[in-house]
């Protein structure tokens, strides 16, 4: 014998059931085939809602059952030829017209107690199981339709009911070997108690019934046909990347299925594995899928088989000195809760015996509390112990695999993925034989740590990272076109998936769960949402997506000011915006100490330098242990450009126009020929240093007479230019007088920094700058004799993009 459970989407409209039809019509049979099925998606939850209002005299209970009505009706009306319908029309209409009834008598009572609902629930197994049935007989078969009712007994617990396996191995046993039909079809989910009272098995049960009867007929195998190709490595709602697991052992399957993963109803296991009967999971909409093979000794690719999560726990936490050294404290805790039938999902104690904490359900959360404050009552009075703290809004996160034992290391991959994440873990739990390690977080991370945990564990190949990019003019622009270029190469040679999920402008934003893709991001931004900083960050910091980098390609001061929540948050940020990390030292500070605190990156290369190894190189200096004595760099590409092209015979002022109109200054041309800009680097560079240093603590030797820095606008400040025309000549002459050139240069020495125009002579490094390059040159303990050298060009929108793009990197492998 073999038994075929059909779940509620597997028979959800007149299309699935011709298609679950199909199946077992065309199954290889060996002896009798039991088919056994839920009720018709949907169905229960509106049943029970239904139930529930007319138990409140509430009438909207008739909107549910026409509904329900509606669909099944509908469904005969498809399935079946016009011939056959009335019969069977008239059939479901009585059953349905029971159900009115009863309703009916409930919305006059006004009280709906378990035993009617479990009454009211068995309506959809019961409606969907004779479709079933009707139809395999119309396609010829000899098949032959049974109550569930009258096979399965057990207690009164309405709603979650115990099975009697003694008499219901009697009563199957004794139906099936003398059934005549070859094909069987019976409501899953339904059973009845010793007074033929109607009973369910809790929900999701149909699967439980399916077992039961396997295990009772020593059935050869039983299978569990659904929507999904098997059992996942997650669940694949809230993981899309989970993969089917081929082969599974019985206790890592009931131990999946414990910690969530819905698609097989936990009780299913115990019975076929007590018989070693194997399970095999299927999907009804793609059948030559291989799906799940639940049975012992099967092959194990990875050290962990599966990942899963129970959602709404409540945490109880008893503590005091009271407990330490005196037993029976969790045996009093425990017995409390068994009392009210509190089922207990996790424990936990501390070595210390000063507390126990155990994870239940959220429903159970004030029952639990009543109970146990009452039973240590006297303790809690003489403050031995405190009130049973209990805390909500929890879920649990699991990874699974009977092979766990066998490796070291993996709770520590797992609580790393979850930490770099900035996912906090209140609690901890793992099984001394290691089939089993959960973890108590946020019920708001549910997602974000099933993803992580997943990547940890099962995508060693691809790590997904998630860019929020703010700014797309020139610089951002250019990085978006550089991630795309670069997507096929990152993913298949570095296995890193790059995601563009929101974009941002001063005037618009847009958010994509998906990613937006190259072509469309500029269409999708210009019909975006008005852009709204504070929405922007709520949004990202909302959608928790793991791997989440804040990309800033602004100038602008309040987009700075939003990193400290990212950080907080865990969310990385890459800048080239320059007015963080040049604030005030404390702010600059407290930005470094967030992201080392929350485990996120906070990379700014891009301020010196552009896409110049500039920073990166000097960290790695100071990490290694080396001081750094003296640091002298050209660093404005604006002001090299005015330099290296005022030359003999030219007029300053044309050369700082042609600057601007090629894009080499600011808007305001002040800001860099002032040496602001200039300031702000070398103020970055003495940070990284280790120096404490303010903005104000730079001496600036400015060139620019008072005149040009004051003037009104940058009209006014051309006129300077011409007005102070030969004290700029004079500049020039003097140092060619000496034959040097005129170079704009900052320095850092022993905790002092400068900026300032100077004259350098042939055989200084700096002379021979041309361009827009940057040079910066380290002294240090190992860089004594002569300085290290780094050079190259340091503006550009693409040269800034790459560096961008650089830090994007790194924060992948932080
Ligand atoms: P049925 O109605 O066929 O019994 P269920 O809805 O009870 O189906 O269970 C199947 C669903 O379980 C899938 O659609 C999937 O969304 C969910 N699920 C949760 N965790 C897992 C997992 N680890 N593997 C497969 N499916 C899972
Ligand atoms: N129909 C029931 C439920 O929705 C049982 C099942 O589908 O397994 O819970
Ligand atoms: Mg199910």
């Amino acid at each position: 014998m073999q038994v075929l459970k059909f779940g509620g989407t597997s028979v959800g409209n007149a299309q699935a059931i011709d298609q679950v039809c199909q199946i077992v019509n065309q199954y290889p049979r060996k002896g009798q085939l039991v088919v056994v099925v839920s009720a018709m998606s949907g169905t229960t939850d509106k049943l029970i809602k239904a139930g529930e209002l007319s138990g409140k005299s509430h009438d909207g209970y008739k909107t549910l059952l026409q509904e329900i009505e509606a669909r099944h009706l509908d469904t005969i009306r498809e399935l079946f030829p016009i011939g056959a319908q009335s019969g069977l029309l008239s059939q479901v209409k009585k059953r349905l017209n029971e159900l009115e009834l009863l309703c009916d008598g409930i919305y006059q009572v006004g009280e709906l107690s378990r035993r009617c609902l479990d009454q009211i629930m068995s309506f959809g197994e019961l409606l969907s199981s004779y479709l079933v049935a009707e139809r395999l007989k119309l396609l010829g078969l000899n098949a032959a339709w049974k109550d569930s009712r009258e096979l399965i007994m057990t207690d009164d617990h309405f709603g979650n009911a115990q099975v009697d396996q003694e008499m219901t191995e009697h009563q199957v046993t004794k139906y099936f070997q003398h059934a005549a039909a070859e094909y069987i079809v019976v409501p899953g989910f339904i059973a009845a108690n010793a007074e033929r009272d109607t009973t369910t098995l809790g929900r999701g049960g149909s699967d439980y019934t399916a077992a039961i009867i396997a295990a009772a007929m020593d059935a050869n195998r039983l299978e569990i046909w659904t929507d999904v190709s098997g059992m996942m490595t997650a669940d694949p709602r809230l993981v899309p990347q989970a993969i089917p697991i081929p082969h599974i052992s019985y206790a890592e399957a009931m131990e999946l299925s414990h910690f969530g993963a819905k698609v097989i109803y936990p009780p299913t296991i115990q019975p076929v594995m007590d018989r070693r009967i194997p399970i095999w999971i299927k999907n009804t909409f793609a059948p030559h899928d291989y799906g799940t093979l639940i049975q012992d000794n099967g092959e194990k690719p990875f050290p962990v088989t599966g990942i899963s999560g129970i959602q709404h726990i409540a945490l109880l936490t008893l503590e005091g000195s009271g407990m330490v050294g005196i037993p029976g404290f969790s045996k009093r805790l425990f017995d409390a809760l068994l009392r009210e039938r509190i089922n207990v999902i996790l424990i936990t104690q501390s070595s210390s015996e000063h507390s126990i904490t155990v994870g239940i359900h959220e429903t159970d959360m004030l029952k639990a509390k009543a109970a146990v404050d009452s039973e240590f009552s006297q303790e809690i009075f003489d403050k031995k112990i405190a009130p049973l703290l209990v805390e909500k809004d929890l879920c649990i996160v699991a990874a699974v695999g009977d092979n766990m034992k066998n490796y070291h290391g993996l709770s520590g991959k797992l609580f790393g993925a979850l930490g770099r994440n900035a996912i906090n873990v209140r609690a901890i739990a793992q099984g001394s034989t290691e089939k089993n390690i959960s973890a108590v977080i946020n019920k708001a991370d549910v997602k974000k740590a099933l993803n992580v945990i997943h990547e940890a564990f099962f995508e060693n190949e691809t790590k997904q990272v998630n860019l929020f990019v703010a700014g797309v003019g020139n610089v951002g622009g250019k990085l978006l076109e550089q991630l795309h270029q670069q997507q096929h190469f990152l993913l298949n040679e570095l296995g890193i998936q790059v995601r563009i999920i929101a974009v941002a402008n001063s005037r618009q934003m847009v958010f994509s769960e998906d990613g937006l893709s190259h072509d469309k991001w500029k269409d999708a931004l210009a019909q975006g949402d008005s852009m709204d900083l504070q929405q922007f960050a709520a949004k990202l910091k909302s959608m928790n997506l793991r791997n989440s980098v804040f990309v800033d390609n602004t100038a602008s001061e309040d987009v700075a000011r939003i990193y400290e929540t990212f950080l907080q948050h865990g969310i990385s940020v890459v800048t080239c915006n320059k007015i963080a990390c040049s604030a005030s030292y404390a702010s600059y500070k407290k930005l470094k100490d967030l992201a080392r605190k929350f485990n996120a990156s906070f990379l700014f290369e891009t301020n010196v330098g552009a896409g110049l190894p500039v920073i990166n190189t000097l960290n790695d200096l100071v990490r290694s242990g080396d001081k750094v004595r003296t640091i002298e760099a050209v660093l404005s590409g604006s002001l090299n450009f005015v330099f290296n092209n005022f030359v003999n015979g030219a007029d300053f002022r044309k050369v700082v126009k042609a600057a601007q109109d090629e894009g080499y200054t600011e808007p305001d041309p002040r800001i860099d020929l002032s040496g602001k800009d200039v300031m702000r680097k070398i103020l970055i560079l003495a940070r990284e240093s280790g120096a404490e240093m303010e903005l104000e603590d730079i001496e600036n030797h400015s060139f620019l007479p008072a005149e040009c820095l004051e003037a009104a606008d940058v009209a006014g400040f051309y006129e300077q230019l011409d007005v102070h025309a030969n004290h700029f000549q004079q500049l020039l002459q003097n140092a060619n007088d000496e034959g040097k050139r005129l170079k704009f240069v900052a320095r850092y020495h022993n905790g002092k920094a400068s900026v300032g125009l100077q004259a350098v002579a042939p055989d200084h490094p700096f002379y021979k700058l041309e361009g827009k390059d940057n040079i910066v040159l380290y002294t240090t303990n190992r860089y004594a004799e002569q300085p290290l050298i780094v050079r190259g060009a340091g503006a550009g929108a693409d040269v800034t993009a790459s560096g961008i793009f650089a830090d994007i990197m790194r924060t992948v492998r932080n």
